[in-house]
């Protein structure tokens, strides 16, 4: 049996590995406590150890099995990055030490810009920002400066009815009015849709290409053109880019601002609260108003550049999460140009795997070719009395981390799955295996699915209160 806690633990004899002598502490009478400390667990050592690594085994992680989590790429993060970064030489070196010390930390921050320019087809990146939506942030404050640079005033932010929630909160932060556009029937945003507002109070449009659905935005050229017309701004969502990486390039499509997620697409690893990394870029013209210090190399000395007026200033302290961008950076050097676009290439071969096997016995709303995800819907289970959270709760109870659910909107009783690159054709296939066993559940044994999660630590509970009352001992 489990306890959650070390102060749970019936006490035994032994005090430790290694017996502790008596020391006189020469402290003065009135600073002793008077209580004893009999509430401290006196444990050996290896119960201590036990008691962690039973606790590890309750988890579960990508380290332990498939983690489909649609909008989150949560794939293999190779450990050799976790080493790198750990290296003592990264790890004693201090942010305010000088300039001529830390070239090796500094160089890493230049070159990772670079390869996310080369990525993104942007001009410059801050890697400032320690996650997607503080990317978001940190671009929505770049326009709005740029605006205000150019005596504009102007307050609309276009988001479709599909777009990740941090979207049209990280616009409302940077104090603009989001308006909503409804995607088409292909599951797109379609060019007349945005043309209702473009008028001179338009600042950008804000799309993730390919969208939630996993669906490439296919009018992307047009709705740049219309949206630059008007004199406003795309900003591209960049926090999945397995879909495309290596074969198009944001910049290329037309858009303006980007922010990346290293904590997704670039193998650092995420969940449990961070650090994360939300890197962003821009086109030349708003390079001007990126976060300082910048990284300035002049062909033989790195150095820390404050001198941009037109700064938006600092959006964190120093140069970002420095271990996450040192994964980053061995991770791109790891791979190189071919192995950054084979991310592409098998994430989307595998989500196409799953989209084709899984749409034969679950509903694809847009079944069409998709890039690194793509969203199954099961509102056909309503009538059996069955929401998507059943279907997924019985997941756990096969060894699966379900996939996201309900998400994006659009789609009734969403089941939104991305692979990501790094499963084997092995494990997509036990994943659909899975599934399937528990959408024969739904007929043949309705009450084991609606009871599920039955054979794990933590059984059905109540989601809204679990996450306003958060416990994490039981
Ligand atoms: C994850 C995600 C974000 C937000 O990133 P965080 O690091 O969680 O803040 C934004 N947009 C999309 C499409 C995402 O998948």
């Amino acid at each position: 049996m489990l306890e959650g806690s070390l102060f749970d633990k019936k006490r035994s004899k032994v005090t430790g590995y290694i017996d502790t002598p008596e020391v006189e502490l020469e402290i003065p009478e009135k600073f002793l406590r008077r209580s004893s400390l009999s509430a401290f667990p006196s444990l050996s050592e290896l119960e201590v150890v036990r008691h962690f690594t039973n606790l590890s085994r309750l988890n579960y992680g990508i380290d332990n099995n498939i983690y489909p989590l649609g909008s989150c790429s949560m794939k293999y993060n190779p450990k050799i990055n976790e080493f790198l970064a750990e290296m003592e030489e990264f790890l004693d070196i201090h942010p305010y030490m000088d300039e001529e010390y830390v070239q090796g930390a500094l160089k890493i921050i230049y070159e990772l810009e670079r390869f996310l320019c080369e990525i993104t087809g942007m001009d410059g990146f801050t890697l400032q920002p320690s996650a997607g939506a503080h990317g978001e942030l940190t671009g929505l404050l770049i326009a709005k400066a740029y605006f205000e640079d150019r005596k504009e005033d102007r307050d609309l932010v276009i988001v479709p009815d599909s777009a990740h929630g941090t979207n049209p909160a990280s616009a409302v932060m940077a104090g603009f009015r989001v308006v909503e556009v409804k995607s088409d029937g292909r599951g797109l945003v379609s060019p007349s849709a945005i043309k209702p507002f473009l008028n001179d109070r338009i600042a950008l449009i804000m799309l993730t290409n390919p969208n939630t659905l996993g669906l490439f935005e296919e009018d992307i050229y047009d709705i740049a053109q219309l949206i630059h017309d008007a004199g406003g701004l795309l900003y591209y969502d960049g926090a999945n880019l397995n879909g495309i990486i290596g074969i198009t390039r944001p910049g290329d499509m037309g858009f303006d601002i980007v922010h990346l997620n290293l904590h997704k697409t670039f193998s650092a690893p995420h969940g449990g609260g961070g650090p994360g990394s939300g890197p962003l870029g821009v086109k030349d013209f708003l390079v001007p108003f990126l976060p300082v210090p910048r990284v300035l190399f002049n062909g033989n000395f790195y150095s820390l550049n404050y001198d941009f007026p037109k700064s938006i200033g600092k959006v964190k302290c120093f140069y970002g999460n420095f271990t996450v961008l040192i994964k980053a950076y061995c991770y791109i050097r790891l791979l190189g140009k071919e192995g950054l676009k084979s991310i592409a290439e098998i994430s989307t071969l595998n989500a196409n795997y799953l989209q084709k096997r899984i749409g034969e016995f679950l509903e694809v709303p847009y079944k069409r070719l998709c890039k690194h995800e793509f969203v199954a819907s099961l509102r056909s289970f309503r009538n059996k009395g069955f929401r998507a959270l059943d279907i997924a709760k019985r997941l756990i109870d096969k060894g699966v981390h379900p996939p996201t659910v309900y998400f994006p909107l659009i789609v009734e009783e969403a089941f939104m799955i991305e692979p990501t690159e790094t499963e084997s054709l092995d494990s997509l296939d036990r994943f659909v295996e899975a599934l399937k066993e528990v959408v024969e559940e739904a007929s043949n044994s309705p009450d084991i699915v609606r009871e599920a999660p039955k054979e794990h630590i933590i059984k059905r509970i109540d989601e809204a209160k679990a996450s306003r009352m958060l416990r994490v001992k039981w």
